[in-house]
């Protein structure tokens, strides 16, 4: 018998570290022989403190917003008297939110602990890499890759195979596999997640795609405000570091590759490739012109290939099943699953991972379970500030790259923000162009400015002291900021008010000339 406490930063928001100390003092107060280890989010944040109780036939008992106050009853009628606490909340959510997803990012989180590198090795963890780097060539791999359809899950849903493949053709000896760990966008957290909650799943991404593109240097760039996903990296490294699979020689061929982390200071920016690589040399993060691409010259001008995490996590299960397995899942373009990260006014918030192409519908309805307090369903927000509105007309909308961008949204990292009937759209649309101006490096004078000018007009229709024309000179506005902007920053900047107005045009009216 083991005792699990969900320790992710959801976890550990909601109290589960003090959640775990009550167990580790009456279990020892009782001279029970009982572990408390701790694991990451399995997805239904809006259950925590999440606490496990498996038997020693590996069955779990899942008991669900446990404060350290219910920890007594646990450990009496449990784990002393070996009967479920009836009391208390069980939750069943393998059947209402986990058995209706399929994953393959998430496949660990919530299930190991992040912190000890067997119970990865144990789930098969590592594999991959040894098949990779024993077995198969660069181009296999790269092949395998393509096979599987794997598309960037950072945002811009670029064919990963391509990238790897263009930096491995790049001339040169030294070569830089970077991940971006940088998650930015407001209502998402499906990186931090992996990262707090499967650590080894990005460290063995990552050591095959830099086998396939030849590099022997990976750089984590991760935000410096994730100081839990910081720490199990660290963690994580330095025990793939012991066990062999991080460093010279691996598997005694002549292939070596580590890995280091590099904190980024939080700017939205640096989601932009080669601002990224400015803050990691040390520069201010401001985007560069491209050509030259990352692939060519990219970090210290030497060939870089950048993925998110997403899409690293997904590497080792493409190499240990096939890229056909992959490949089977999915949209003929969009193939494999997508996480996203459910937030708002849903009833179930949190972490889902399901086929691309799925409406939204089951997704919001079906996995989320509708909206909080049974209010009608007005819009969901995807792709953070990059992404658009898609009204409830639109529901059984299909999430993959190619139906979401069809919306005028975009599937982004995969932040969905959904909002009732209660919310105001134009209200919304002014809170996410807020934030891009906010994060606007300066360069470009559409994106500076523009959004400046933009804000001030959704800020006065906001307080009833719209004008007659401000929605044309929104418009007009949008773009000339999407064509004259350097990065995708400012070229997605407008979408949020770009696709209220859209739908949602009645709303921007009414506030102008009815002063609602
Ligand atoms: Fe900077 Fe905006 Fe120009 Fe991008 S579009 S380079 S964020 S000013």
């Amino acid at each position: 018998m083991k005792v699990v406490v969900g320790q992710g930063s959801c976890g550990v928001a909601t109290g589960a570290k003090k959640t775990a100390a009550e167990f580790e003092s009456q279990i020892k107060e009782k001279g029970l022989n009982i572990a408390v280890e701790k694991t990451g989010c399995i997805g239904t944040c809006y259950l925590e403190p999440i606490v496990d109780v498996y038997d020693d036939d590996g069955n779990i008992t899942r008991y669900v917003k446990v404060q350290p106050g219910k920890v007594a009853e646990i450990v009496e009628k449990h784990l002393v008297s070996g009967e479920v606490a009836g009391n208390l909340e069980i939750s069943d959510i393998d059947k209402t939110f986990i058995d209706k997803q399929k994953r393959i990012v998430l496949r660990n989180c919530g299930l190991i602990n992040p912190e000890a590198i067997d119970e990865y090795i144990a789930t098969g963890g590592y594999e991959a890499t040894k098949k990779v780097i024993t077995s198969m060539t660069p181009e296999e791999v790269i092949e395998e890759i393509k096979i599987s359809g794997l598309r960037g899950r950072g945002g811009a849903g670029f064919p990963t195979w391509f990238k790897w493949n263009a930096a491995k053709s790049s001339p040169g000896k030294v070569k830089y596999m970077v991940c971006n760990a940088d998650e930015g966008d407001p209502g998402a957290f499906m990186d931090r997640s992996v990262l707090e909650g499967d650590p080894h799943s990005l460290i063995e991404g990552m050591i095959i795609g830099g086998f396939a593109m030849g590099a022997t240097e990976g750089v984590i760039y991760v935000r410096a405000e994730y100081p839990l996903a910081i720490q199990r990296l660290e963690i994580a490294m330095s025990q793939a570091r012991e066990k062999g699979f991080l460093g010279k020689n691996l598997f005694g061929t002549d292939f070596s590759f580590d890995l280091r982390i590099k904190a980024g200071a939080g700017a939205f920016v640096c989601g932009e490739e080669t601002a990224l690589i400015a803050s990691l040399e040390g520069e201010r993060g401001m985007p560069r012109l491209k050509p030259p691409f990352p692939a060519q010259k990219g970090y210290w001008q030497k060939p870089t290939n950048i993925n998110n995490v997403e899409t690293f996590a997904n590497v080792p299960w493409i190499i240990a099943n096939g890229g056909a397995a992959f490949g089977a899942m999915g949209t003929p373009q969009s193939k494999g699953t997508k996480v996203f990260a459910l937030a708002g006014k849903i009833k179930k918030g949190g972490l889902v991972e399901v086929p691309m192409g799925l409406p939204l519908k089951d997704v919001i309805y079906g996995i989320g379970d509708g909206i909080k307090n049974d209010k009608a369903f007005k819009a969901v927000q995807m792709g953070g500030p990059s992404g658009g509105c898609i009204p409830a007309e639109l529901i059984d909308t299909p999430v993959d790259y190619e139906n979401i961008n069809k919306t005028g949204a975009i599937v982004g990292s995969g932040g969905m923000i959904v909002m009732d009937e209660t919310t105001c759209m134009v209200d919304m649309a002014r809170y996410f162009l807020d934030f891009t101006r906010k994060e606007s490096c300066g360069k470009c004078n559409y994106c500076r400015v523009g959004t400046k000018r933009m804000l001030e007009i959704l800020e006065r229709i906001t307080i009833g002291e719209g004008k007659d024309g401000d929605i044309e000179l929104l418009e007009e506005l949008a773009q000339k900021i999407k064509d004259g902007s350097m990065c995708g920053l400012g070229q997605t900047a407008p979408n949020p008010v770009l696709t209220t107005i859209k739908y949602f045009r009645n709303e921007y009216e009414d506030h102008i000339y009815n002063k609602k």
